[in-house]
């Protein structure tokens, strides 16, 4: 629709000048104009179809976000971690680790913090305890570079100590937005720091293999890959809490794996 003010069919009706009448006027013209609109047939002002949104599909929350624009953004996120200073474990750092893997995905694993070697490198678990953590993806029949990895810190602790509370609220400004951007359908939290920073330790009693959320995401709790280097006596019970996993994702457990 067009504006007809200099069509002589249309006249605006009079309003007395004035602030107090200045509304009102325009007010007055719209309805005129609409009216007069209407008197040649014109059926109002288009109204855009709404957009329902698909269960189970990103479009849900994001709908114009591409894997482009999320693989941008998360980009950004870790340039900024880079050379970010909001706590003391940038003095100590070597690189930053923000994540491998792809955000295309719906499975994600949270760790604790780079070790020595991820520090190195820049890339979360490189180390031993990312071997293993390799075999237990392999094990659930995804390709390695078909999850997303990532840590509660992007920064290496000094001597491997846990990240102290205030560092994980710290790096809470990467690891939310990296998780809504990536919008899993199953987090793992790879030992108690990640269960805990993803507030899905209870109160009291046990924690690993007990399902907890993350603003809608389920979360699992299961033992870390180091702790299981040390007491292989664990990787049982943490098999089975990957295998509810895949339960939740409604996917197979591979054969050669059960
Ligand atoms: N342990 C972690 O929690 N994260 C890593 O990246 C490596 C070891």
């Amino acid at each position: 629709m067009t504006a007809k003010s200099t069509n002589p069919a249309y006249t605006r009706p009079a309003v007395p000048s004035g602030p107090e009448n200045d509304l009102a006027s325009v007010i007055a013209s719209a309805r005129e104009l609409l009216l007069w609109e209407q008197s040649l047939g014109a059926q109002g002002f288009p109204v855009p179809e709404p957009t329902v949104p698909q269960p189970g599909s990103a479009s849900t929350s994001a709908p114009s976000e591409t894997l482009e624009d999320c693989q941008a953004r998360l980009q950004v996120l870790a340039d900024e971690a880079a050379t970010c200073v909001r706590c003391d474990l940038s003095k100590g750092r070597n690189k930053s680790v923000f994540a491998r893997g792809t955000p295309d995905t719906d499975l994600v694993f949270v760790g604790e913090g780079p070790g020595y070697h991820e520090d190195q490198e820049g890339r979360p678990f490189v180390g031993r305890a990312g071997t293993l953590l390799d075999r237990m993806i392999a094990a659930m029949g995804y390709p390695l570079d078909g999850v997303y990895i990532c840590n509660v810190v992007k920064c290496r602790p000094p001597e491997n100590r846990t990240p102290l509370p205030s560092e994980a609220v710290a790096c809470a400004h990467f690891l939310v937005p990296q998780l809504e951007l990536v919008q899993p359908k199953v987090i793992v939290a790879l030992g108690r720091c990640a269960a805990e920073n993803l507030e899905c330790v209870p109160p009291a009693g046990p924690w690993r293999g007990v399902w907890g959320e993350w603003r809608g995401v389920p979360v699992m709790p299961t033992y870390h890959p180091a702790f299981l280097l040390r007491s292989p006596q664990f990787k049982k019970p943490v098999w089975e809490d990957l295998q509810a996993v895949l339960g939740v994702l409604n996917r197979e457990v591979p054969k050669r794996a059960r």
